[in-house]
């Protein structure tokens, strides 16, 4: 069996590239994961934001779904960032679960449209010793978690993050911020080594910046 030293991002849909800059910038070598072949050279996996049923028609149109149970079985760790929490979930409230591959109940869409998504800060003393900035976009809610799953992050009413030895379950996007510490968080969890300097902070403001355009010329 081939040794567990990459992480990957599953780039069949949703938030891929923001992750893997994140991942390059701790030095840590990225596989985008477009195929099940692609899975037993990882020591993590993670399943990105995006639109769960969009992903996982995908991850069954490409027979992705047993071999990722079966990699994950085998040693790699999950971390499902909001729709990836919603897929590796146990139990969902008024729908069907999918991976089912850690014990947390989620409810997608909890907070309402894509107009409700917000930013918030919060301080998660096991991932950083400063704020971290959370950016919720039409997020679900962790609603319950089962023996066995710790909590990393509970918010007004719901868990916005949850941890067991084989995954994390983030329903925000540490992606879309600056701060690279719970990238660094999930690297080590999975056995691997960082050089660079993780308080560096992207360059990047948030997912929400202003971005100026020209008029166009109406004819
Ligand atoms: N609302 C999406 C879903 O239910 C998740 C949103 C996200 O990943 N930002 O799949």
């Amino acid at each position: 069996m081939a040794e567990r030293t990459k992480i990957g991002v599953l780039d069949l849909q949703g938030g891929v590239h923001e992750h893997v800059e994140h991942f390059e910038e701790l030095g840590i070598e990225v596989v985008r994961v477009k195929n099940s072949a692609q899975l037993n050279q990882l020591a993590g996996l993670v399943l990105p934001g995006g639109e769960s049923t969009c992903m996982i028609r995908l991850l069954n149109i490409f027979d992705m779904v047993e071999p990722i149970k079966i990699n994950h079985a085998n040693g790699m760790k999950i971390w499902g960032t909001c729709a990836g929490t919603i897929l590796i979930a146990n139990k969902l409230i008024n729908d069907f679960p999918q991976l089912q591959l850690m014990d947390i109940t989620v409810e997608r869409n909890a907070f309402g449209f894509q107009i409700d998504s917000f930013n918030s800060k919060a301080s998660i003393p096991k991932v950083s010793d400063q704020d971290i900035e959370l950016t919720f976009i039409r997020a679900p809610k962790i609603t319950n978690v089962g023996e066995g799953v710790e909590v990393l992050l509970e918010m007004e009413g719901f868990i916005a993050a949850a941890e067991t030895d084989m995954c994390i379950a983030t329903v925000f996007h540490p992606e879309l911020t600056p701060s690279l510490m719970f990238h660094k968080y999930f690297v080590e969890k999975c056995g691997l080594t960082i050089t660079a300097d993780a308080t560096k902070r992207l360059n990047r403001t948030s997912w929400m910046r202003y971005a100026r355009v020209t008029n166009p010329v109406r004819k």
